[in-house]
Parts: C-alpha cells; sequence; structure tokens
C-alpha cells in the first residue's frame, strides 16, 4: 500500500485527519496527523465530546450563577422618597422620643437621629422591622398609586 503523505510503499496504512484532511499514512508519519476517532466519520470526533462536556459545565455554572442572582435581587426593596419624614412623622404620632423609638427597634438613639435626618438610608432588616413594629411603609412599590 502507498503512503498517501510520503509516497513509500508500506506494508500497512493508517487513516489520520492532516490539517482536516483524511490521509493513509504509514506508521512513519502518524505522527504528521492527529489519530481518527472513528475511522467511519471525516469529520473531527476527537474534540466534539470534549467541547460539548465543556459547555454543559459552563452551562450549569451559568445556570446557577442566574439563579443566586435572581434569589439576591428578590428582598430588594426599593425605599420610598419620604422615608425619613415617614419615620420621624410615625415616632411623633406616638408620642416618642428618639431614644424611645430607638428602642422599640433595638437600635441607638443615634441610629434613630441620623434616619430621620436622612443621614444613612435603613438596611432591608431595618426597613422591615420599622415596617413590621410600627405598622407603616416605608417603601414603594413601582405601580401602586402614591
Ligand atoms: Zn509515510
Amino acid at each position: 500500500m502507498i503512503c498517501e503523505m510520503c509516497g513509500r510503499d508500506t506494508e500497512s496504512v493508517t487513516p489520520v485527519n492532516v490539517e482536516g484532511s483524511v490521509l493513509r499514512v504509514c506508521n512513519a508519519c502518524l505522527k504528521f496527523g492527529r489519530p481518527l476517532g472513528s475511522p467511519a466519520g471525516p469529520g473531527a470526533p476527537r474534540q466534539g465530546p470534549d467541547r460539548e462536556a465543556l459547555h454543559e459545565r459552563l452551562g450549569k455554572a451559568q445556570g446557577r450563577g442566574l439563579e443566586r442572582d435572581l434569589f439576591a435581587e428578590l428582598p430588594e426593596r426599593e425605599l420610598d422618597p419620604d422615608w425619613s419624614r415617614t419615620i420621624r412623622q410615625t415616632r411623633e404620632r406616638l408620642g416618642l422620643t428618639q431614644e424611645q423609638f430607638g428602642q422599640r427597634i433595638n437600635e441607638k438613639t443615634s441610629v434613630v437621629h441620623k434616619l430621620e435626618s436622612g443621614a444613612i438610608a435603613p438596611p432591608d432588616a431595618l426597613v422591615r422591622k420599622i415596617e413590621r413594629t410600627f405598622k407603616v411603609r416605608l417603601t414603594a412599590r413601582p405601580g401602586s398609586p402614591p
């Protein structure tokens, strides 16, 4: 049989992939091509499964990331633009000092002061605590009337 790479007459030839085309080569020329996974297909069967596995792994990783993002965004609620005034008016309506107000929600007087002046925005947990404790709404809901 004739090697299609070097043209030498040899006892046996092996089909290999040389830059996209299949050549039947002698043992000396095997190193110039990539071995075929199956002799039936002229494609590149060796890389296919590896790439698919990689895509599958990437896809799963992205899927998990997306899930995490969705869960992270769920508890976020937008504060009402008047949230600091609402806190002060609620406290005054109940006749509480800033200290007493703070005791009800387990926060320091200075925190209450900063909240009422709008110096700090309450974290989500504190927003919910104030809303629950004083039955007020500090968050704006898109689409709902003001
Ligand atoms: Zn050869």
